[in-house]
């Protein structure tokens, strides 16, 4: 399942889609989140540039907001993003951004590995650590973070329940599935789907967790946006 130098779109292979088709109206700029900047070039670069250079991952297909898939091909170009196979128009959602670009992965690729532009810090060990995972037999896995804080169910403004927070945890992305449960999920009912892994789980199967990364998180608020350029100045 390492890279394979002879190209996107090969049998067997290990593929990802990143979603960058997002509003990110959170952030308050006047570009999809995926296009502000982050260590002076587009947030989209980080990620991009991560996953190309990854042993893991073969081959590359983006999902763009309407009107900015030009600029992420030109981007892909400049950062000489060789893995990267098509771009697409992702859609309403992010679990119909996700079937879109699913639509490009061909039927032979083995394994789908579904990563948020808005994280950017992605790097190998994680993706290692998933794919690892899920040769043992899962259909799918997802990094996941302890809980720091206490967590509440909360019904009209009374508590409803302390929840055990031992067994839970954040879950973040990328998140790797076997390509043919990722599709068979996403030919269902998309309604509410916050994740991929909660299609896959819908749809019966089995998803396991790994140790996630603090770097990974995601970028919601300028605050966000500040808290990651500081993490990718300090290395
Ligand atoms: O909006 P949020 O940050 O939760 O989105 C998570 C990821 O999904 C982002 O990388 C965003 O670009 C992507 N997304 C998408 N299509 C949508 C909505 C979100 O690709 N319609």
């Amino acid at each position: 399942m390492t890279g394979d130098a002879s190209g996107p779109g090969d049998a067997g292979s290990t593929w990802a889609i990143l979603l960058a088709a997002g509003a990110g109206e959170r952030l308050g700029a006047d570009r999809p989140k995926a296009f502000v900047g982050l260590g002076g070039r587009p947030l989209l670069a980080e990620s991009l540039e991560r996953l190309d250079a990854s042993d893991w991952i073969d081959a590359i297909v983006v999902a763009a907001a309407p009107e900015w898939e030009e600029p992420a091909i030109l981007l892909a170009e400049e950062l000489v993003a060789s893995k990267v196979s098509s771009v697409v128009t992702g859609g309403a959602t992010r679990a119909e951004s996700v079937r879109i670009a699913l639509a490009e992965v061909p039927p032979d690729a083995l394994v789908v590995v579904v990563h948020d532009a808005a994280r950017p810090l992605v790097d190998d060990a994680v993706v290692e650590r998933l794919l690892g995972r899920l040769a043992e037999g899962l259909d799918g896995v997802v990094p996941g973070l302890p809980l720091a804080d206490t967590v509440k169910r909360v019904d009209r403004g009374v508590v409803a329940e302390t929840l055990d927070r031992d067994s839970l945890v954040i879950v973040q992305t990328p998140q790797a599935f076997v390509a043919d449960r990722l599709r068979s999920a996403y030919a269902g009912d998309l309604a509410g789907a916050t994740d991929c892994a909660s299609l896959v789980e819908r749809s019966g199967g089995r998803i396991g967790v790994v140790d996630g990364d603090p770097r990974l998180l995601k970028v919601t608020t300028p605050e966000d946006l500040a808290l990651v350029s500081s993490l990718l100045a300090g290395g």
